[in-house]
């Protein structure tokens, strides 16, 4: 295996230094989110110039570049985002290099990363990890992924003896803020599978994510004077709670693990006249999916019955279990076993209970695991990311260039 630690560790941490958190306020107002995330497209874009590649950033301001291939075979693409997240402060990062002895590790702020808590740490023992001072997250999600990346390609440009097809790379803006790939130029992607590296702990491989769906549900309620309300008065503010509660509360996002599926209100607003609730349907079954959906409408027909109340429910899937399309090219997870496997790497496959921007490529038909970078706590004060599990990232993806290559 190559040793890409101190290359791409210095690259993870100069990309640190950009401010790209994102703002999921601002989505449909301007894209990107916050004007930080360009700042870092057009250096990457200058990078990615510099090494002789095609590049394309238009008003989508979602950068795209092509490696020119040196051998004939299918076009493979790697992605990756630029934002982080905003559920802790993401911008000012001074990230700080560990060589890890065991222990807690004491940052800034009263931030401590427990040992206890972080068993995996004692897989660096010796070994170089990075964290932020304690008063930021680090930014691994997704920048280790970006710097993976950019090593491999760097890599690929200095070594044309190896052989492999066009590569085409996508750095996206506001994945934090589910918009990253409301804009993607599906047009020009000639990719057949793709492969997102925005995953976490070294040798987990993501092919199956939830199916999403968000559903609004209004209730029309009857207002009168409160005095006179006596079988008159219909409380949209009492319908719609009662809807709430309604829900399965045994499936929830608080009951459930695993292969569970889950209804979540996560928005409430309203006065008598009218109250509106969000729900969130999550299931990795796509019969179960749509069960769900159908039952918040049963349930709200019920509901309405017993009130006399008028309740509208609008529902739209957000993204699909990118199973599915995996499942159609096989080449797309088998590639990434076997270059694993080549380098002698452990890899296993997990689940995501969330969505990454590739389920919305695999919508399109376009396959799209997700690769580990090596971060740990990520949207948090603790995050960390192991810098030898970088370099193994960044092997990952040229071997799975010279799989294809080979095909
Ligand atoms: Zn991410």
């Amino acid at each position: 295996m190559i040793d890409f630690k101190e290359s791409v560790k210095k690259r993870f941490i100069r990309y640190t230094q950009f401010d790209t958190m994102s703002d999921d306020g601002l989505v449909g107002r301007t894209r990107p989110t916050t004007s930080g995330q360009l700042v870092l497209l057009k250096e990457l874009k200058k990078e990615l110039e510099e090494l002789g590649l095609e590049t394309y950033l238009g008003s989508e301001s979602v950068l795209m570049g092509v490696l020119k291939g040196n051998t004939t075979c299918q076009t493979i693409g790697f992605m990756a985002h630029v934002d982080t997240a905003n559920d802790v402060m993401g911008n000012n990062v001074k990230a700080q290099c560990h060589i890890y002895k065991g222990g807690d590790i004491e940052l800034n702020n009263g931030t401590v990363i427990k040992v206890c808590e972080n068993k995996d740490l004692l897989m660096y023992l010796d070994d170089e990890i990075i964290t932020s001072d304690g008063t930021t997250l680090l930014g691994s999600d997704d920048k280790a992924g970006v710097a993976e990346i950019m090593e491999a390609l760097v890599y690929l440009k200095n070594h044309p003896e190896i052989k492999h097809g066009d590569i085409e790379v996508f750095f996206t803006p506001d994945e934090e803020t589910g918009s990253g790939m409301d804009l993607f130029p599906f047009d020009k992607k000639k990719s057949i599978c793709c492969y997102t590296i925005d995953g976490g702990r070294e040798g987990e491989i993501e092919s199956e994510c939830f199916n999403a769906a968000s559903i609004e549900v209004v209730v029309h309620g009857v207002s009168t004077h409160l005095g006179s309300g006596r079988g008159k008065l219909v409380n949209a503010i009492t319908v719609a709670s009662h809807l709430v509660t309604a829900l399965p509360q045994a499936e929830s996002p608080e009951a459930t693990d695993g292969r569970y599926g889950y209804y979540c209100a996560l928005g409430f607003e309203g006065n008598q006249t009218e109250a509106r609730v969000q729900i969130f349907i999550r299931d990795f079954d796509t019969d179960n999916f749509f069960r769900r959906i159908e039952n918040v409408e049963k349930i709200a027909r019920s509901i309405e019955a017993l009130y006399h109340a008028k309740i509208d429910v609008n529902s739209s899937v957000t993204y699909r279990n990118m199973a599915v399309a995996n499942s159609k090219l096989p080449e797309a997870t088998r590639s990434i076993m076997e270059a694993g496997k080549r380098l002698g790497l452990e890899l296993y496959e997990e689940i995501i209970r969330g969505g990454t921007d590739g389920a919305r490529l695999a919508e399109s038909g376009t396959p799209c695991p997700n690769i580990f970078t090596g971060g740990h706590n990520l949207h948090s004060l603790e995050e960390w990311v192991g810098v030898p599990t970088m370099s193994k990232s960044v092997n990952l993806i040229i071997e799975i260039a010279k799989w294809w290559a080979e095909q």
